[in-house]
């Protein structure tokens, strides 16, 4: 099998503090076979003759932005939250309107309209974390796992990747309140039930479902390098990681089942944390610790783990997620939506914690404003400029969301890593004139005009090869907001 050949006008490579021009990228079976920067070619132009049969990629090519967190159904809710005040508590109720109306049909529909949103904005991972478990009543489906399996084929007609969480959801306020109303069909009564519940979509995805192949049944020799769990298998396209939906939602001791799920199949735990004052001090109230402390007792903290949001943690908490070697999942567009604050972002960087983004209500995608925010909020905090380097942000979007997935062998322009390349044009009227390296403090979703993600081809020329995004999003929405 020839390799598939891109030469990539310019393409920022690892631990390079900025765009290298003129690199030609090879891959075979999904994989990246070489990397070669042509240095002492004259122009592009010049490679391109030589290189005949290489793709060019005009413009600046990344490695695949991964999207940490997500849920997906939450995209139904762009633009419909703004009429009049209140905060997240406000807004909740109305996600909790268009929850109540989805099932496993138009959960796929949307799903696959927002998963197809992402490709067309360079992410070619997402972490969905997903709670939408059973029926309106909280009955479950015939197959338990219905409303999961609607995920990983939305996924996997986006073209994308999946690491779908899923979410232990119990109760309904830190002191164990049960769930009501739209609330029941996120619980499955305890968490040993939901372990069993996620043992059989993991089982299921493992034998048969989200391992689509990349083509081809071999991959060269001298490419091994360990993916994140291995269960997905070499060039699977779904991981099954766990979550705990937050300190309200899954009982003290019931954590560390959660945890010990995680530990024993060596999947990424994910976690909301610290989003709001108000969770704090009922988590203060309730156990006499924060939320961090809470989950660092019964093991829930810990490398495998992801905090998301980590928004109000106090000066300990930092100390205990760099400690632990826990990852923040910062969400900077859905926090400043929702009027949330604004997470401490360097602070946990110089505590050890690994940044990855996400933009978890929809409200925007767009990884590179994400990026940008976490350098921006920082600077209206603290009245000063410079505390992220542009391959910093370039990490937190790549590299180190995939890790945050599961995924160790995505993420950078190198040997042996999936072939994802995503490349931003840099003649538009937003990107013109902007030197490579500025890019994440200029371009948009909008500027992303060409996706491969292991290997293949999923989003040219800025269109969708398989998915009319506007058209699906808008008949999805209506189905489940009238
Ligand atoms: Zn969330």
């Amino acid at each position: 099998m020839t390799p598939t050949r891109w030469l990539a006008e310019y393409a920022w490579l690892p631990d390079r503090a900025e765009p290298t021009a003129d690199v030609l990228i090879e891959a075979e079976d999904g994989r990246i076979t070489a990397v070669t920067p042509l240095t002492g070619a004259d122009t592009p132009t010049a490679g391109v003759e030589v290189l005949g049969d290489a793709t060019r990629l005009p413009g600046l090519t990344l490695p695949g932005l991964a999207n940490a967190h997500s849920h997906a159904f939450h995209r139904a809710l762009r633009g419909r939250t703004h009429g009049g005040r209140g905060d997240f508590w406000t807004w909740r109720n109305v996600m909790y309107d268009v929850a109540a109306r989805l099932n496993p049909d138009s959960y796929l529909a949307l799903a696959r309209a927002a998963y197809a949103e992402m490709a067309l904005a360079g992410i070619t991972c997402v972490g969905e974390f997903h709670y939408l478990h059973h029926g309106p009543d909280g009955t479950p489906y015939a197959d338990p796992n219905a409303m999961g399996a609607a995920l990983v084929e939305a996924a996997t007609q986006a073209g994308i990747r999946l690491t779908l969480l899923d979410t232990c959801y119990l109760t309904a306020t830190v002191d164990g309140e049960p769930l009501t109303g739209p609330q029941r069909r996120f619980g499955d009564g305890d968490a040993l039930r939901w372990a069993d519940r996620a043992s059989a979509l993991a089982d299921t995805v493992e034998r048969t479902g989200g391992t689509e192949r990349t083509g081809g049944t071999e991959r060269p020799s001298g490419t091994e390098r360990p993916s994140g769990t291995g269960r997905a298998g070499e060039t699977g396209r779904v991981l099954v990681g766990v979550a705990v939906h937050s300190v309200r939602a899954v009982p003290a001791e019931q954590l560390a089942t959660v945890a010990g799920w995680a530990d024993r199949r060596g999947a990424p735990l994910h976690v909301h944390l610290s989003e709001q004052p108000a969770e704090n001090d009922a988590c203060r109230a309730a156990h006499g610790r924060t939320p961090a402390r809470l989950l660092a007792d019964h093991g829930v903290l810990g490398p495998g783990t992801v905090a998301v949001h980590a928004t109000h943690p106090t000066s300990a908490d930092v100390t205990l997620l760099g400690d632990t070697g826990t990852g923040v999942c910062l969400c900077p567009t859905t926090e400043r939506d929702l009027a949330d604050g604004i997470g401490p972002a360097r602070r946990l960087a110089e505590a050890g914690v690994a940044l990855s983004l996400g933009s978890d209500s929809h409200a925007v995608i767009d990884l590179f404003e994400e990026a940008r925010a976490v350098e921006l909020d920082e600077r209206l905090r603290t009245r000063r400029r410079g505390h992220f380097a542009p391959a910093e942000l370039l990490a937190a979007a790549t590299v180190a969301g995939h890790a945050a997935l599961g995924w160790r062998d995505a993420g950078r322009i190198a040997v042996g890593d999936r072939a994802d390349l995503v490349t931003v044009r840099l003649d538009s009227a937003r990107t013109a004139g902007v030197p490579p390296v500025g890019a994440f403090f200029a371009a948009t979703a909008a500027d992303v005009t060409s996706v491969v993600v292991d290997g293949r081809q999923v989003v040219a020329d800025g269109r969708h090869l398989r998915v009319d995004v506007p058209r699906e999003l808008r008949t999805a929405i209506e189905a489940v907001t009238r």
